[in-house]
């Protein structure tokens, strides 16, 4: 029987992907040893099955015991444990959430709706490293799959709209800290209807500007706020979330020829839904009507919303889509600046598409392959 090994399965990425495995009942059909760095001995995950005490996720002997290794544990456990496994001769398949071997030339980053022809290929010629992409880049592309499949998308330019998840457990919770901290501040006036709107604004502002702010991990107010930068600086005067932008979107699509992918990503006080108004530039004059069909044909979890405040209101937002694995695409219109620019808006969650989900699936994927 086939034998997989799970490290990294208690954290966001993990938990997101044990709760889908669970879902869609996927664990059956092989032998799942669960592995940590910090409770060797301890009791795993519920996944509906008795499973062994945890093994330590270090020891490279029992990791290549297995035929599959996945693992949401991060870059710096790849970077560290993935060299000592391949020293071993080790030719099982390697399945990462973490972005360390992204951009390697023998891994492929996985999205099958968008990419299955690059997986089967790649299964099929032996590649042996999966690599889930940058959330942004992976819910982009299944927003916008029936457009880029018509091969008619000259440029992207992504105005991003980043929740706190996308950063990790830790600021999610000061999100939260933060908006509490507001609510304190401003709960007392709001019991007094007689309080300006701009009295609460000034006591808000001067809070978010105190130096016990709870900060800690993003380093500046989001709640009431925004932050226009993720991640590190790169030369280009891109961020390297911009710069994975172009680089893992061609990489997930096999292009010959790169399409430039370009914009600000930005931080704001969302949960765990990352969404992105689009600047699109055709190769030409498409009716409205055409390229709606193509993005709402694009794969079955896209979902076209009408442009109009109803539906926007509804459907195109993070609370609405929370938790959910639809990707809608609205605000789709011409752009003023000529009929081959189109705007659109979507809006997906962050840890499914953006995380778990083509891990999960890309897992599904090597065990029927193998079987
Ligand atoms: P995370 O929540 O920090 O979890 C990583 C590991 O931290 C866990 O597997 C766990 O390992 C350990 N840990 C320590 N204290 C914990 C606690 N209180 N609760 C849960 N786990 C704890 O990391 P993540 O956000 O899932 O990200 C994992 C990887 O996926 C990273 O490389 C990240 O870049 C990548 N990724 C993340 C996202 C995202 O949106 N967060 C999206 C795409 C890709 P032990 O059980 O061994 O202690």
């Amino acid at each position: 029987m086939l034998r997989i090994a799970f490290v990294g399965w208690r954290g966001m990425v993990g938990s997101v992907l044990m709760g889908r495995m669970r879902e869609e009942d996927d664990f059956k059909g092989f032998e799942a040893t669960f592995f940590t760095t910090s409770n060797v001995g301890g009791k795993g995950p519920d996944v509906g099955l008795d499973i062994p005490p945890l093994r330590d996720a270090f020891d490279v002997g029992l990791l290549t015991s297995h035929d599959i290794i996945v693992t949401c544990q991060g870059g710096g456990y790849t970077k560290d444990v993935y060299p000592k496994v391949l020293e071993t001769g080790w030719a099982g398949y390697w399945i990462d959430s973490a972005s360390a071997l992204r951009m390697d030339e023998e891994s492929i980053i996985v999205l099958d709706p968008v990419n299955r022809d690059v997986i089967d290929r790649g299964l099929a010629a032996g590649v042996k490293k999966y690599v889930g992409g940058n959330c942004t880049v992976s819910l982009m592309l299944m927003g916008l799959s029936g457009l880029f499949a018509t091969g008619r998308v000259e440029w992207i330019s992504p105005m991003t709209y980043q929740s706190a998840s996308g950063a990790g457990a830790k600021h999610m919770k000061e999100l939260i800290a933060q908006m509490a901290e507001l609510g304190v501040i401003a709960g007392p006036l709001l019991d007094h209807p007689a309080t300006t709107a701009i009295a609460i604004d000034e006591a808000i502002t001067d809070r978010l500007r105190q130096g016990d702010f709870p900060t800690e991990n993003f380093l500046a107010p989001l709640a009431g706020s925004l932050i226009p930068w993720i991640d590190s600086a790169m030369e280009s005067g891109q961020t390297r979330e911009e710069w994975k932008g172009m680089v893992e979107t061609n990489k997930i699509l096999g292009t010959e020829t790169p399409i430039p992918v370009d914009g600000l990503c930005v931080r704001v006080g969302a949960m765990r839904c990352h969404s992105q108004g689009l600047t699109i530039k055709l190769a030409g004059d498409i009716p409205l009507d055409e390229i709606n069909g193509m993005i709402a044909e694009g794969n079955p979890w896209v979902e076209l919303v009408p442009n109009d405040r109803e539906s926007t209101l509804q459907r195109l937002t993070p609370a609405a889509v929370n938790g959910t694995l639809t990707v809608p695409v609205g605000r789709v219109h011409k752009m003023l600046m000529g009929p081959e620019y189109v705007a659109a808006f979507t809006v997906g969650d962050q840890l499914l598409w953006g995380a778990a989900e083509p891990i999960r699936r890309i897992l599904k994927i090597i065990v029927e392959h193998l079987g």
